[in-house]
C-alpha cells in the first residue's frame, strides 16, 4: 500500500466467496472511494460460522479471490483464516488484526458488510465486541432494506447510537461508528452462480472471465 494512504482507514472485507463475484468486487471498489479508504483487505473465511459447508474448499476459494483481485493496487489478500483451517469468526479475526505486528490498536478499520449480512450480525459470535474493534460500513444490496424496523431491537439500538452521516468521521477514530454507502446495485449472489453452474448454464458477466475459465477448468460447482 502506498505510504500516503497509511493514515486513511483500512477496509476489511470477509466472506465465504463461494465463488467471489462482481457484487463483491464492486462493493469493495466503491467502498474504497465512498469511504476514503486506503484500501481493502479481503479475508476469505476458512470454515464460515454462519453457513452450511461451502461447496468449494477454503484454499480453492482463496485462490479464486486472489485471481479476482490480482492487479488492483487497492486490494490485498489475507490468507490467515484459510490457513487456520478452522471456523472463522469475525471478532477473533479483528482481534488478530489489532495485534501490533498486523494493524495495531490505533489504525481505523472499517468492516465492510452487505445489508443482508448486517441484519444477521446479532447472531455472530461475541457480536457486541465488533464495534469496539472496528467501524462498520453497510452497503445497500438489492432486496435488503437498511432500516431499523427490519433489525432486532439490540442491533437497531446499536445502529441508532453509532450511526454517522459523514463517512469522513471513520478516519477520526480506530472503531465505534456505523456508516452506510450506496453502491451500484448488482443482484448477483454466489448461490445464483452455483445454481447456474450446476445446470451447465453460463455465468459469464456475473464474475471475472478469469474465474469463469478457472471454475470450468476445475469442474467446480458442477453439482450442488
Ligand atoms: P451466498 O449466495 O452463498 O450466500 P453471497 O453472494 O451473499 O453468498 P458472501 O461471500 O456470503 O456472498 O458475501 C460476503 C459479503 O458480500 C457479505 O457482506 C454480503 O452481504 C456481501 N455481498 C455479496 N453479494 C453482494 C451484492 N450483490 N451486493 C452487495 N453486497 C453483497
Amino acid at each position: 500500500m502506498p505510504e500516503k494512504e497509511i493514515g486513511k482507514p483500512l477496509g476489511i472485507f470477509g466472506g465465504t466467496f463461494d465463488p467471489v463475484h462482481f457484487g463483491h468486487l464492486r462493493l469493495a471498489e466503491e467502498a474504497a472511494d465512498a469511504l476514503g479508504l486506503a484500501g481493502v483487505r479481503w479475508i476469505p473465511a476458512g470454515q464460515p460460522a454462519q453457513k452450511k459447508s461451502p461447496k468449494v474448499g477454503a484454499p480453492q476459494r482463496l485462490e479464486m479471490v486472489r485471481l479476482a483481485i490480482d492487479g488492483n493496487p487497492r486490494f490485498e489478500l489475507d490468507a490467515a483464516e484459510v490457513d487456520a483451517a478452522q471456523t472463522s469468526y469475525t471478532v477473533p479475526t479483528l482481534e488478530r488484526l489489532r495485534q501490533a505486528d498486523v494493524c495495531g490498536t490505533q489504525r481505523s478499520l472499517v468492516l465492510l458488510v452487505g445489508a443482508d449480512a448486517f441484519a444477521g450480525i446479532g447472531s455472530w459470535h461475541r457480536w457486541e465486541k465488533l464495534i469496539e474493534l472496528a467501524h462498520i460500513a453497510i452497503a445497500y444490496r438489492p432486496g435488503y432494506p437498511v432500516d431499523t424496523a427490519s433489525l432486532s431491537p439490540a442491533l437497531a439500538s446499536l445502529f441508532r447510537d453509532r450511526f454517522c452521516t459523514d463517512s469522513l468521521m471513520l478516519a477520526e477514530s480506530p472503531a465505534g461508528r456505523i456508516a452506510t454507502f450506496a453502491m451500484t446495485q448488482l443482484d448477483i449472489s454466489a448461490t445464483r452462480i452455483r445454481t447456474l453452474l450446476s445446470k451447465g448454464h453460463s455465468t459469464r458477466y456475473l464474475l471475472p472471465d478469469v474465474l469463469v475459465d478457472h471454475i470450468q477448468a476445475h469442474h467446480f460447482y458442477s453439482e450442488i
